[in-house]
C-alpha cells in the first residue's frame, strides 16, 4: 500500500476548506489550493474559527490546535502540489474545470501521486482517462459539512488498481469516516437519490403546491428530515444542485432527471444558496434569520 503524509487539495471552497481540516486534524500535512485568493483567505479564517470552536468545545486541546494549523499551508499555484502523495481535487462541479486541473498539474506530479477527486456527480472513469494515472485515480466523495459528516463514498473508475483502493480505504478510516462503496454511474448513491427529491421540492415550489416556508416545514415535520429540502439546497449550493441534476438528465436519459426550470432560473441570477447570501432565502439580514424568497 501506498504510504500518504502529505495531501494536496485543490479547491477551498465550502468542501475544500472542510477536507484540508479533516486530514490536517489526522496528522496529514496539508497544502491548499485555489485560483481564488478571495477563495484561500476565507479558507483560512474558516479553518481558525472551526479549530478555535473545537477548543472552547472542549474537542482539541490548544496543543492539538496548533500542531494542526502547523500542518496546514495555503497557495495559488499548482506546481507545489506535484509532489504530495495524494491530491484531493474539489474545485467547482464542471468537468472542464476539473479535467483543465488535473491536465496542468500533469507536467509536475510525481510518479507515485495518487490522484483523487471529489466530484458529486461526473464520471470518474472519464475524469481518470484525461490523466497519466487511471490506474491510480478514484472518486473520494466527502459530504457537507466535512468536519461533521461520517460518510465518504468510495468510487472506482473502470482502471482503477487495488493498491489504490485499499490505500483509500485507510485513509478514510484515518480520518475517522466511515467509507461506503459506489460504482461510476451518475451521481454515485447519496446525490442519486437526495438531489431529484431536492429537484422535486423545486418543481413543488414552481408548480405552487406550496412555499418555501410550507415545502420546508413538510418535509422536517412530516418526513423527519432535519433540514427542508430547499434549506439543504441552499446548504449544498444550489449550481452544485443543477449541474448534478445535468449529470444525471445526460448520463440516464430519463425525464424524470429534468432540472427545474425555477432551479436553472435561481442559479441565472446567482442566487446560489447560502455561499452567495441569498437562494430559496435569503440570509443577507443584520439579524441574521434566514427570510424565504418565495
Ligand atoms: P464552491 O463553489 O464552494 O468552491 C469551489 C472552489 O473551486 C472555489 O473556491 C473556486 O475558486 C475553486 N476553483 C474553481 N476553479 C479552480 C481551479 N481551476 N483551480 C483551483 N480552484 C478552482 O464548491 P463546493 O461546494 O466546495 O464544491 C466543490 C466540489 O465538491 C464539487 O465537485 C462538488 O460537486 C463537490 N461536493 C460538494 C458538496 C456540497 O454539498 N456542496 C458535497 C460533496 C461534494
Amino acid at each position: 500500500m501506498t504510504v500518504i503524509q502529505t495531501v494536496g487539495v485543490i479547491g477551498a471552497g465550502q468542501m475544500g476548506r472542510g477536507i484540508a481540516q479533516v486530514f490536517a486534524q489526522s496528522g496529514y500535512d496539508v497544502m491548499l489550493q485555489d485560483v481564488s485568493s478571495d477563495a484561500l483567505g476565507i479558507a483560512e479564517g474558516f479553518i481558525r474559527d472551526r479549530l478555535d470552536r473545537n477548543v472552547s468545545s472542549g474537542k482539541m486541546t490548544v496543543g492539538e490546535r496548533a500542531e494542526t494549523l502547523g500542518r496546514l499551508s495555503y497557495g495559488s499555484s499548482i506546481e507545489p502540489l506535484g509532489a504530495r502523495d495524494l491530491i484531493v481535487e474539489s474545485a467547482t462541479e464542471k468537468e472542464a474545470v476539473k479535467v483543465a486541473i488535473f491536465e496542468s498539474l500533469l507536467p509536475h506530479l510525481s510518479d507515485h501521486t495518487l490522484l483523487t477527486t471529489n466530484t458529486s456527480s461526473l464520471s470518474i472513469t472519464r475524469l481518470a482517462a484525461h490523466t497519466d494515472r487511471p490506474e491510480r485515480f478514484m472518486g473520494l466523495h466527502f459530504m457537507n459539512p466535512v468536519p461533521v459528516m461520517k460518510l465518504v463514498e468510495l468510487i472506482r473508475g473502470i482502471a482503477t488498481d487495488e493498491t489504490t483502493f485499499k490505500t483509500m480505504q485507510e485513509v478514510v478510516a484515518r480520518l475517522g469516516k466511515t467509507g461506503t462503496v459506489s460504482e461510476d454511474y451518475p451521481a454515485f448513491i447519496v446525490n442519486r437519490i437526495l438531489v431529484p427529491m431536492i429537484n422535486e421540492a423545486v418543481y413543488t415550489l414552481f408548480e405552487g403546491v406550496g412555499n418555501v416556508a410550507s415545502i420546508d416545514a413538510s418535509m422536517k415535520l412530516g418526513a423527519n428530515q432535519p433540514m427542508g429540502p430547499l434549506e439543504l439546497a441552499d446548504f449544498i449550493g444550489l449550481d452544485t444542485c443543477l449541474s448534478i441534476m445535468g449529470v444525471l438528465n445526460d448520463g440516464l436519459a430519463d425525464s424524470k432527471y429534468r432540472p427545474c426550470p425555477l432551479l436553472v432560473k435561481y442559479v441565472e441570477a446567482g442566487w446560489l444558496g447560502r455561499k452567495t447570501g441569498r437562494g430559496f432565502y435569503d440570509y443577507r439580514g443584520a439579524d441574521g434569520i434566514p427570510v424565504p424568497t418565495r
